[in-house]
């Protein structure tokens, strides 16, 4: 090792999914809308001046906050605003996770937490789910210094009721309690509604999933005003301009298309919903996602030969070689015609299998 070598701060990194960028690929493995933007955006982008990059965006993002802020009931000063929902996180962990004790979230769930507490050397234990995959609220009841929940957890799509959420809130006063709803609106039941009752929850949402934006990278935070204050501090210690023009621009567009935004996630939770009867039908297990994914395994057949013998048909799912799960597959539910050629191939490789 090099001496200089003995000072990098090294970690190891999250893996991303893959982005394959061929055509005719149904790409089922990074849980994106398979829906375009709301009609708005299309148009607000065709009327974007180049001219207006010569400068800076607005550091407080004070369109894109002031549309989230009108569309969750809550004031300006209760939204962060960042790069994705990844940046947001982040952002908290930095903020919110300094002190000694180990901050706590499930075996399973969103993989990038323990990166984030690797990175800024947050200790950190993980309590593990029950066999259903389910959180066992009591295991959150133990000194900590912070706990991080993905509500509907992420790869498992399975969603806390909002009295497990508050039973939690409760027993942990003394520490910030994030709750990452990234695929909240595909029928989970967010924790906005707990935010005046808590004045140590953060809720943290993103573009990416609902609004069909990940290409735009852009999240935000819940939270009373004093969470939000401590949030901004340290962005503005870090990068005051997160945000690009377009971002601010295209996000705030999103935002007030709610009849559109509405269309397309029941159309997800339609198809996912009927999916979920054809996958039983051909003999897949999954706890009940309330996201736009399934967790599915099944009995007799390896998940690893099976996402490599979808691979070589195009079709991009997500397989996780980690304990506990390495019997499952994550599959994004795209367009009903993108899941039925997923479901006819399902069908012969499952027949093929039990000839
Ligand atoms: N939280 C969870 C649970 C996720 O699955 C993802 C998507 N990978 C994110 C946060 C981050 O999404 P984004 O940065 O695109 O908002």
């Amino acid at each position: 090792m090099a001496g200089w070598e003995q000072n990098v701060r090294k970690v190891i990194p999250y893996v991303p999914g893959e982005q394959p960028r061929q055509e005719g690929i149904i790409k089922l493995n990074t849980n994106e809308n398979p829906y375009p933007p709301a009609p708005g955006v299309a148009r607000a982008l065709k009327e974007m001046n180049p001219e207006q990059f010569r400068l800076y965006p607005d550091p407080t993002a004070s369109l894109l906050v002031n549309a989230l802020a009108g569309r969750y009931g809550l004031s300006s000063d209760q939204i962060f605003v960042g790069v994705g929902s990844d940046d947001v996180l982040a952002m908290a962990f930095l903020t919110f996770f300094h002190g000694t004790k180990p901050i706590l979230f499930p075996d399973i769930t969103y993989s990038f937490y323990d990166v984030w507490a690797d990175l800024y050397r947050i200790p950190y234990q993980c309590q593990p789910l029950d066999e259903t995959f389910c959180i066992r609220p009591e295991d959150y009841e133990q000194e900590n210094g912070g706990i991080v929940l993905a509500n509907p957890n992420a790869p498992t799509g399975v969603a806390a009721s909002l009295e497990t959420l508050r039973r939690i809130l409760e027993k942990n006063r003394d520490v910030i309690v994030i709750i990452d709803e990234a695929y909240i609106d595909f029928g989970g039941e967010s924790a906005v509604s707990l935010i005046p009752s808590y004045d140590n929850l953060l809720v943290v949402q993103t573009f990416s999933k609902s609004r069909s934006m990940a290409g735009m990278r852009i999240g935000y935070a819940m939270g009373q005003s004093r969470l939000i204050q401590y949030l901004n501090d340290v962005k503005y210690s870090f990068n005051s301009y997160t945000m690009s023009q377009a971002s601010l621009r295209l996000g705030t567009e999103a935002v007030e298309e709610e009849a559109y935004f509405s269309e397309v996630t029941n159309k997800i939770i339609a198809t996912r919903e009927r999916v979920k009867k054809e996958l039983t039908r051909l003999g897949f297990v999954f706890p009940d996602s309330k996201g736009n994914f399934i967790f599915a395994s099944h009995p007799g057949i390896s998940a690893q030969e099976l996402f490599e013998a979808l691979k070589r048909e195009n079709i991009y799912v997500r397989y996780f070689p980690k304990p506990r799960i390495q019997d499952y597959l994550r599959i994004t539910v795209g367009t009903d015609s993108q899941m039925d050629i997923l479901l006819s191939f399902l069908e012969d490789y499952t027949q093929s299998c039990f000839k």
